[in-house]
């Protein structure tokens, strides 16, 4: 027996989703994509999309909750749409943008995971390792990958066929964000390191993806238009570690295969939680406390934190044509980009 949804205390994230569908539905599209099965509940993985449905504008597309356990990610998207939505009712900008760029967004995609506060989906699959990708380095074992067993963390799943979760997100970014002839993507996570990193790909080997000057380009006009946010390090994945399965490494590859005049850049916005963690040493105690702030006063912090960085991302999307490198400039800012991170120092 299935019932409808859990309690809200044991998922709020899903509760607040359902909440701004329920009071938005004049700016708001929002789609069950599938369900997932679990301690007797069906779970809908939604999406929602806002702005414009012309296919010739460009679109950007945001992600959260990929790893259950770190929903600080589909938080800080809740936190963001929330913000955009009531901006709907009033602001004549954003309006006027909306008109010009298309915005879809999976909050939650590992519901399950998230329900259970796992990492892995609920057959204990990482989703992050579970494309049909594989590393052309030597990854760091288990972290890179594995397929001894799903009770280890970082279990890759099935070698050919991917999890119903990785399915509806490569499924949804083919037909969401493919095809428009300018997309972007920001899959948001937690818990590496002290800093808030912005990767890009490849997770599986370290050579410099084709978009590499687009993406110095990108990085160039965010920290010349917001100097105060130094705090973002906007680097390639695999200077940090490289491990199989990445989807975004799948996706982008797929991309650049099939329709390679169409420019698709997937990043990654990793929240460095150690931070909340240093400054507040108890969270060690919990294992939520690991991926989350915990203290509310930080929590909002977080929350607040990245509205910035997604605005931003919205604008950059709308304007791309005024930033992209040229094909004159593409050849420098490539330069750029291989001597900060891929030639030997
Ligand atoms: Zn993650």
């Amino acid at each position: 027996m299935t019932s409808s949804l859990p309690p809200l205390n044991q998922f709020p994230e899903l509760h607040q989703l359902q909440q701004l569908i329920n009071q938005y539905p004049q700016h708001l599209r929002a789609e069950v994509l599938g369900h997932i099965s679990v301690k007797n509940f069906s779970l809908p993985i939604w999406s929602v999309e806002l702005g414009s449905t012309n296919p010739k504008h460009p679109a950007i597309g945001l992600f959260g909750g990929v790893h259950g356990m770190e929903r600080i990610g589909s938080q800080i998207l809740l936190a963001w749409l929330h913000n955009l939505l009531a901006r709907c009712e009033w602001d004549i900008a954003l309006q006027q943008v909306l008109t010009q760029v298309r915005i879809v967004c999976i909050p939650m995609l590992n519901v399950g995971g998230l329900l259970n506060n796992t990492r892995a989906n609920p057959q204990g699959v990482d989703l992050m390792r579970n494309a049909p990708v594989e590393a052309q380095n030597n990854t760091l074992w288990p972290l890179g990958g594995q397929r001894l067993s799903a009770k280890l963390p970082w279990y890759r799943g099935h070698k050919t066929i991917m999890e119903t979760e990785s399915s509806i997100l490569v499924n949804y970014v083919k037909q969401q964000l493919f095809t428009h002839d300018f997309s972007l993507a920001i899959d948001c996570h937690s818990g590496f390191g002290l800093r808030d990193r912005i990767w890009f790909p490849y997770a599986a080997h370290k050579t410099a993806p084709y978009h590499l000057a687009e993406a110095v380009a990108l990085r160039e006009i965010f920290n010349r238009s917001y100097p105060h946010h130094d705090f973002y390090l906007m680097e390639p994945q695999s200077l940090n570690y490289t491990t199989h399965g990445d989807l975004w490494d799948y996706l982008y590859d797929q991309q650049l295969q099939q329709q390679p005049q169409r420019v698709f850049l997937p990043f990654t916005l990793e929240m460095g939680s150690w931070l909340w963690v240093k400054k507040n040493p108890r969270q060690l105690l919990s294992l939520f406390g690991l991926f989350n702030p915990i203290l509310p006063h930080r929590l909002t912090r977080v929350l607040r934190r990245h509205l910035t960085l997604f605005d931003f991302l919205l604008h950059a999307t709308a304007s791309h044509q005024q930033w992209l490198p040229s094909q004159s400039t593409r050849k420098s800012y490539q330069a750029q980009g291989l001597e900060r991170w891929y030639l030997p120092k």
